[in-house]
């Protein structure tokens, strides 16, 4: 697996940090809310269950799993739920929590469809975001870290279903896609 990756973009000890100072930040501005972390499956997994432990203020999680429509694989912006919320949002500060901000089709609509559920308030955590790929606006709350258009995989995040286990985050050798 390690043999697959061409180049390390962001080591487990960065990740490390950024969780910890995200973890803090969100303790602070979650002292006297409900939090309530909502994870967007799969990829969001590692982070989650990461940044969760860095947070030392009441949280409870849930988790929701959506495909997007459309062919190969840009997001198509239509969004088809497969897993809903298990929890009414009417009590509850949102932070949905993502692994990758793309184009920003999925949470966009992610984000509406939350929005009309009346939550306390709403707002977005992602580990990573490629703004130049943005196309529909999304407003980031918590970024761990900005990287350039460049697929990667780990610490959550698939090639084909592989490679979530990394414990870091890294770039695919060419060859791989071409498999
Ligand atoms: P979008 O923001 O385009 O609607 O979709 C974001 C989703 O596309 C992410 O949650 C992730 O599943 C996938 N994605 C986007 N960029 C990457 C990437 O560089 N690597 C991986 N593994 N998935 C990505
Ligand atoms: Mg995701
Ligand atoms: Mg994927």
């Amino acid at each position: 697996m390690k043999n697959d990756i061409e180049r390390i973009l962001l080591s487990k000890e960065e990740i490390d940090a950024k969780v910890a100072e995200l973890g803090r930040q969100i303790s602070r501005d979650y002292a006297d809310k409900n939090l309530l972390l909502v994870g967007v499956l799969k990829g969001s997994v590692v982070f989650m269950s990461d940044l969760l432990r860095q947070i030392t203020v009441p949280a409870a999680i849930d988790f929701m799993s959506v495909s997007s429509y459309g062919a190969g694989t840009q997001s198509s912006g239509v969004v088809k739920i497969i897993k809903d919320l298990d929890i009414p949002l009417e009590n509850y500060d949102l932070l949905i929590v993502e692994d990758i901000l793309d184009s920003g089709l999925t949470l966009h609509y992610i984000m509406e469809m939350m929005q009309s559920r009346n939550p306390r308030s709403i707002r977005l955590c992602t580990l990573l975001n490629k703004p130049e790929r943005r196309r529909a606006p999304v407003t980031v709350d918590y970024e761990g870290f900005q990287i350039p258009d460049e697929f990667v995989v780990g610490y959550g995040l698939d090639y084909a279903e592989k490679y979530r286990n990394l414990p870091y985050i890294g770039i695919l050798k060419p060859e791989i896609y071409s498999k």
